[in-house]
């Protein structure tokens, strides 16, 4: 208890003198512009609600007041123990609802940010049957007009792009559709988050294509990370600039999220880290994935295992605020 005190103190100080305003730029959350330092305490990778295994639609159609009544007191719940922004990865076809999420923002007063992007794992399914004759340049020009116009016909914005591979080689799909997302890149600043998990061919497919755009790879994150075998690699490539995404945080599984983030710090990439679980608050027909088990027992043990609040703040706080502010990352 008296460690967490400590900890809001630190971080309230920290945000009064808000160091990283004067670094950092802007991003887009379902109730408008933000400056990316206001975003505080941040989940980079959760799912308010999502409709994932059932057939792809363009609308969601849930039960309103089901998601409603179950949603919102998580989200109340969550924003107690300090979460004040979460980076919401359902995609278009499988569940997401842009107005639904800007309620829950309003209501919750927790910032949340949409995407856009099509989600190329789950063997395609969620890919619309048009994007496979479209050229990359047309499939960017959908999101593009997403960012510059509002997704849905409102005024809501992505604040970053989410795609997805599936296992095994790169797919010609999946590679199309990376390729519109640094067309995207290229014209709207969003960065890309990347569900990639273990398949290192897909990783670095993704890599030499960022190159041959002349991208830096900070333009992308590789979401689901946690899963890769190859530690060396995973530590090259956060060296290299991009961002990796450790966001399968369960109660559960803390001590080998210690392991990994303390192999981070050892080699001075724990600037590169974000954290998340992949948490699902109204998945279909399950029960809820829960996403607050980083602040009930991953932060306490890193404390316990050396990890200082400097570190602290700059994994849920410093780290998604410069992953995401919107700017393009050209390679220089
Ligand atoms: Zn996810």
């Amino acid at each position: 208890m008296r460690a967490a005190l400590i900890i809001s103190f630190f971080f309230l100080l920290l945000s009064s003198f808000n160091p990283l305003q004067k670094k950092t730029g802007y991003v887009y959350s379902a109730t408008g512009k933000i400056h990316s330092s206001k975003l505080g305490v941040a989940l980079t990778h959760e799912h308010l609600f999502s409709n994932f295994g059932a057939a792809p639609a363009a609308v969601a159609g849930y039960d309103s007041a089901a998601l409603f009544n179950q949603v919102l007191p998580y989200l109340k719940k969550i924003k107690l123990q300090g979460v004040q922004s979460i980076f919401d990865c359902t995609g278009a076809y499988f569940g997401r609802d842009v107005k639904k999420l800007q309620t829950l923002s309003l209501l919750s007063g927790i910032n949340i940010i949409t995407n856009t992007g099509f989600y190329g794992a789950a063997n395609d399914k969620y890919v619309p049957a048009f994007a496979f004759s479209m050229s990359e340049e047309e499939i960017a020009n959908i999101w593009i007009n997403e960012f510059k116009n509002g997704i849905d016909s409102t005024t809501i914005k992505p604040g970053f792009i989410k795609l997805a591979f599936d296992d095994g080689e790169p797919s010609a799909i999946d590679i199309k559709l990376f390729a519109a997302g640094l067309l995207t890149h290229k014209a709207t600043g969003l960065t890309l988050q990347v569900h990639t998990g273990n398949n290192i061919a897909a990783a670095k497919k993704q890599l030499e294509l960022l190159k041959k755009y002349q991208l830096h790879p900070s333009a992308w994150i590789w979401a689901h990370a946690n899963l890769s075998t190859d530690m060396n690699f995973l530590i090259e490539t956060a060296a290299s600039g991009a961002w990796i995404s450790l966001d399968g945080v369960k109660e559960s599984t803390i001590g080998n999220y210690v392991r990994i983030l303390k192999e981070f710090k050892s080699k001075n990439v724990l600037h590169k880290v974000l954290l998340s679980h992949d948490g699902n608050s109204f998945p279909r027909g399950a029960a809820i994935r829960p996403y607050d088990a980083i602040q009930t027992h991953l932060i306490p043990q890193l404390q316990k295992e050396g990890f200082s609040t400097a570190d602290i703040y700059q994994l849920t706080v410093k780290n998604p605020c410069m992953a995401f502010q919107i700017r393009v990352r050209m390679n220089k």
